[in-house]
């Protein structure tokens, strides 16, 4: 009886898993392992919101698992020796694994290798599991990723993708190794209220609901805050419960305007995996310094807890950050403005905020959050790194009713459409009535004070 294991990383699926169906073809049995790292926990990535996600997306792998005759094995402690234990105590010769891009995923293929080397196991790592084309499968000449998004976007498109393969009907998987109990949601602490169930199965519901519903809109409607008509896969994507390569698909095949400007939304996961690939130091350095002179955590230590909180006197940046808390989630337009306005305005360090949209989505993810609080920091891939998004033409332009502030900032529940973005412009007696902060800041003032203070000017 031969035996090969799979370790599911980011990729909590069975349907269009590559790693599994080579284990399945190579062996008789095959043993689905998942191991809770301590290191991950030491880093601080397994926020509670992405724990309750996960023990979700572990509980609905177990099931499915289970329906095919199988069952997931869990282990805790270094993921090394636990995938050098397992293999030995089920004489496994093969150990599948996703490729992943960061600096984490780089070191524990680098450890396994070491490990199952030494016991004479082969690591077999496969590609575009986690991302829909793998990253290095297109490069522009004389580099090795691509630095601009419109032309990685051209020759992304042009990739032909696996068709997606369908969840085994059997997984024979051998009786005799020892599994711990698989976390469950109800045991992990301060999970946000509104994190939405994990799991192959709801996110393949969510999928069909979301082709049948808002994808053909998606191209005019994506911007639209209080019309929340985005797909919300981002979790889903985040903990691979859901193959990219089959979502492009069936974007694809749905066809049109709202489907293409979905799959080029999808586009950008990959085009920031290509990048983090062979700059894994970016998860925590400039990917284009500009020598800026941030302001720190002790310096901007009260106005970084407003933004936090939800406090700036900002309305639509107030909005967005309590639906962060409440939800652990934020519409994208509302993500890249309060990033704008931490970065740009109150001229904080990108890396602060980035720790803190970690601390709370249940999509936080390395390599998507650093390289987007990049972008908008003006240390990444954007090709304009000057651009301040002005919180108050943005709040009037993708708010224009007022119904996102109004949703989550109940003391302007009664401020008038036409005022909502400025409060601060509501005659006195009114504006004093209100239960609701100043601007933390003037607008005009924000980045070329802070700039000049340091005896710089703003370029
Ligand atoms: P949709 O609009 O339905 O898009 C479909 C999918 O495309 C998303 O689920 C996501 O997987 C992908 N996608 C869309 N926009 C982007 C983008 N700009 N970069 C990369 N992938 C994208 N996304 C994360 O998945 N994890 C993060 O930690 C994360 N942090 C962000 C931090 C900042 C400062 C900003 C500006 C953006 C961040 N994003 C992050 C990207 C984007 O905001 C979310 O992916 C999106 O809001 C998720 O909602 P959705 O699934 O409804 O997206």
């Amino acid at each position: 009886m031969t035996v090969a294991v799979v370790l599911f990383t980011s990729d909590l699926r069975l349907h269009d898993h590559p790693p599994l169906r080579a284990a399945l073809r190579a062996a008789d049995e095959v043993l689905p392992l998942f191991v809770l790292d301590p290191a991950v926990h030491a880093a601080g990535f397994d926020a509670p919101n992405r724990r309750a996600f996960l023990a979700d997306s572990l509980a609905d792998l177990d099931a499915s698992l289970r329906e095919r005759g199988g069952r997931l094995v869990l282990r805790s402690g270094p993921v090394a020796r636990e995938v050098g234990a397992v293999a030995a105590a089920c004489g496994a010769r093969e150990v599948h694994i996703a490729s992943g891009v960061t600096r984490f995923a780089h070191r524990r293929e680098e450890l396994l290798r070491k490990e199952l080397a030494g016991k004479g196991v082969e690591l077999i790592a496969h590609d575009a599991v986690v991302t829909a084309v793998a990253p290095g499968a297109v490069v522009p000449a004389g580099s090795d990723h691509f630095a601009v998004f419109t032309p990685y976007f051209r020759r992304w498109s042009q990739v032909p993708l696996r068709a997606p393969e369908a969840a085994p009907r059997k997984v024979p998987v051998p009786t005799d190794v020892r599994g711990d109990p698989l976390p469950s949601r109800e045991s992990v602490a301060g999970v946000s209220h509104g994190v939405p169930s994990g799991g192959e199965s709801e996110g393949r519901r969510l999928l069909a609901d979301w082709r049948r519903g808002g994808l053909a809109d998606y191209e005019e409607r994506h911007d639209d805050m209080a019309g929340d008509a985005t797909s919300r896969l981002s979790p889903y994507l985040h903990f691979g419960v859901l193959s990219p390569v089959e979502v492009v698909h069936r974007a694809r095949a749905h066809g049109g305007p709202g489907a293409e400007a979905f799959v080029r939304q999808l586009c950008w996961r990959d085009f920031h995996h290509q990048l983090m690939d062979v700059r894994p130091q970016c998860s925590d350095r400039d990917y284009r310094s500009r020598d800026d002179d941030w302001r720190t955590e002790e310096e901007a230590a009260e106005e970084i807890t407003a933004w936090k909180e939800g406090r700036t006197g900002y309305p639509v940046v107030d909005a967005a950050m309590r639906q962060l808390s409440h939800e652990g989630w934020m519409h994208n337009r509302a993500r890249l403005l309060v990033a704008s306005f931490l970065t740009k305005t109150l001229y904080v360090d990108w890396r602060v905020g980035a720790r803190h949209f970690l601390d709370m989505l249940v999509d936080g993810d390395i390599v998507n959050n650093q390289l987007n609080w990049q972008w908008v920091a003006g240390t990444g891939t954007d090709t304009r790194p000057n651009r301040v998004l002005n919180p108050v033409i943005q709040g009037k332009r993708f708010d224009p009713q007022g119904v996102y502030v109004h949703r989550w900032v109940p003391e302007l529940r009664d401020v008038a459409a036409n005022r909502i973005h400025e409060p601060w412009r509501l005659p006195e007696h009114e504006r004093a009535q209100l239960d609701y902060p100043k601007p933390l800041i003037e607008l005009a003032d924000g980045l070329t004070r802070f700039k000049h203070a340091r005896g710089r000017t703003e370029s």
